[in-house]
C-alpha cells in the first residue's frame, strides 16, 4: 500500500479546513493512512510529518506494520503522550465523530491553552471512498472467498436446522478458507423471520416452506466482502415468485444505474421505483447501499435523496428489500464497483431464485 501518496492527498484537505494539522483516532482510518493494525493508537499528521503514538504493546508491531509516520511508543496516557507532538499555536482538527465527550474534554485539559482544537469529520474518510488500485485487488479476494461460502450455506441448509447451524457451517467455512473473521454477524432469518431486515441467526428451526434471507461477509487482508442472497424452501408459490421477481429487478435496476456522475440517491432511486411499480414500496424500508472498504459500512451512503455523486474507484453495496411483516421477506445484495465508463458488479453468485 502506498501510504506516503494516501498522506500526501490528506494533506491538501487538511489545509482546506484551515487547519495546521489532524489527529486521527479512529483506527479504520489510522490503518488506511500508515498501516497500523493495533488497537490503540493516535496519528498526528501535520504538513510535513507524521508521528504514531501507540503503547508498549505494540513496539515491535508498529516497528513492522507502520510506513510514512515516525513511531513513538507511549510512555504515560496515549492522548498525553501525543499532545507532545503539538506545536504551539496549531489548529489542530480531531475526529469528533469518532472521539467521545469524555475523552474530548481530558484532551482538552491536555492541550496547551494556545493550540485552537476544531472539530473536523470525514477528512480520511473522503479519502477512502475512492478505493485504489491494491484495494480493488483486496476488495475482489474478499469477496471471492465471502461468495464461496454461498455453497457451504446451501448444503447446510434444511427444514428443522437451526438458522445458527447454517451460520456456524458459513463462517466454519470462512475461517478454512482463510477468512480473518466475519465482517459482521451472519444473517440467517427463515420463514416469517425472513421478513425482520437484521435477523441475525438465532435458534429457531428452518420450516418447510418459506424463505431463508443469507446476508454475510468476511474481512480478508482487513477489507471487508458483504452479499445477501434469499432462498426458498419447498417449491415457491405465485406470490413468492412475484416478490422475489420485483427485488430482483429492483437490483438490476440500481446495478444497472451506477456510473460516475450519478448521485447515489439517483442509484436509490432506481431500486425504489421498481418497488413502488410493483406496489411494494412501503415494504422496502432502508436504503439501498453503502461503501465497504476497511470497515463493513462506509461512505458513500446509498440512501434516499443523497446528493454525493458517484466516482471511479468507489465500491458499494446494492442491496434493496422487501419485508411483509409475519409473512416473509426477500433482499439480494452485491457488491460493485464503479468504473470510469460504469459499473462492474463485483459479486459471481447467481441470483436465480433457489428452492431447496
Ligand atoms: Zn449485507
Ligand atoms: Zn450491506
Amino acid at each position: 500500500m502506498d501510504y506516503a501518496s494516501r498522506q500526501q492527498r490528506l494533506r491538501p484537505q487538511i489545509a482546506q479546513h484551515s487547519l495546521d494539522a489532524l489527529l486521527v483516532t479512529h483506527l479504520p482510518n489510522i490503518r488506511y493512512l500508515c498501516g497500523f493494525t493495533g488497537s490503540n493508537a493516535a496519528l498526528l499528521v501535520s504538513a510535513r510529518s507524521s508521528v504514531l503514538v501507540t503503547d508498549g504493546r505494540y513496539t515491535t508491531q508498529a516497528r513492522d506494520e507502520v510506513e510514512a509516520a515516525r513511531v513513538v511508543i507511549a510512555k504515560g496516557g496515549l492522548l498525553a503522550d501525543t499532545v507532545k507532538h503539538v506545536r504551539s499555536r496549531t489548529a489542530l482538527g480531531f475526529e469528533a465523530d469518532h472521539m467521545t465527550v469524555a475523552t474530548q474534554s481530558t484532551f482538552k485539559k491536555l492541550l496547551p491553552q494556545v493550540v485552537r482544537l476544531k472539530p473536523a469529520n470525514g477528512l480520511v474518510e473522503r479519502l477512502r471512498c475512492i478505493k485504489d488500485a491494491e484495494e480493488i485487488a483486496h476488495l475482489r479476494r474478499a469477496v471471492a472467498l465471502g461468495s464461496s461460502l454461498f455453497d457451504h450455506a446451501l448444503k447446510a441448509i434444511a427444514p428443522g436446522v437451526s438458522e445458527a447451524e447454517v451460520a456456524g457451517a458459513i463462517e466454519y467455512a470462512a475461517r478454512r478458507a482463510g477468512a480473518d473473521g466475519m465482517s459482521f454477524e451472519t444473517i440467517v432469518a427463515a420463514g416469517k423471520r425472513s421478513a425482520l431486515p437484521h435477523g441475525r441467526a438465532t435458534a429457531a428451526r428452518l420450516p418447510r416452506r418459506g424463505f431463508v434471507v443469507l446476508d454475510f461477509g468476511v474481512i480478508l487482508g482487513g477489507y471487508c466482502s458483504d452479499m445477501t442472497r434469499t432462498v426458498h424452501l419447498g417449491k415457491p408459490g405465485a406470490r413468492a415468485r412475484a416478490l422475489y421477481g420485483a427485488v430482483r429487478e429492483a437490483q438490476q435496476a440500481a446495478s444497472q444505474a451506477v456510473r460516475p456522475g450519478v448521485t447515489t440517491g439517483e442509484v436509490d432511486a432506481a431500486a425504489r421505483r421498481v418497488l413502488q411499480r410493483a406496489g411494494l414500496g412501503r415494504w422496502f424500508t432502508h436504503s439501498t447501499g453503502h461503501g465497504v472498504g476497511l470497515e463493513i459500512h462506509e461512505a458513500p451512503r446509498v440512501a434516499r435523496s443523497q446528493a454525493e455523486e458517484l466516482r471511479p474507484g468507489m465500491v458499494i453495496t446494492i442491496e434493496p428489500g422487501v419485508y411483509l411483516p409475519g409473512e416473509g421477506g426477500v433482499r439480494i445484495e452485491d457488491m460493485v464497483l464503479v468504473t470510469e465508463r460504469g459499473v462492474e458488479v463485483l459479486t459471481p453468485t447467481t441470483k436465480e431464485l433457489i428452492s431447496l
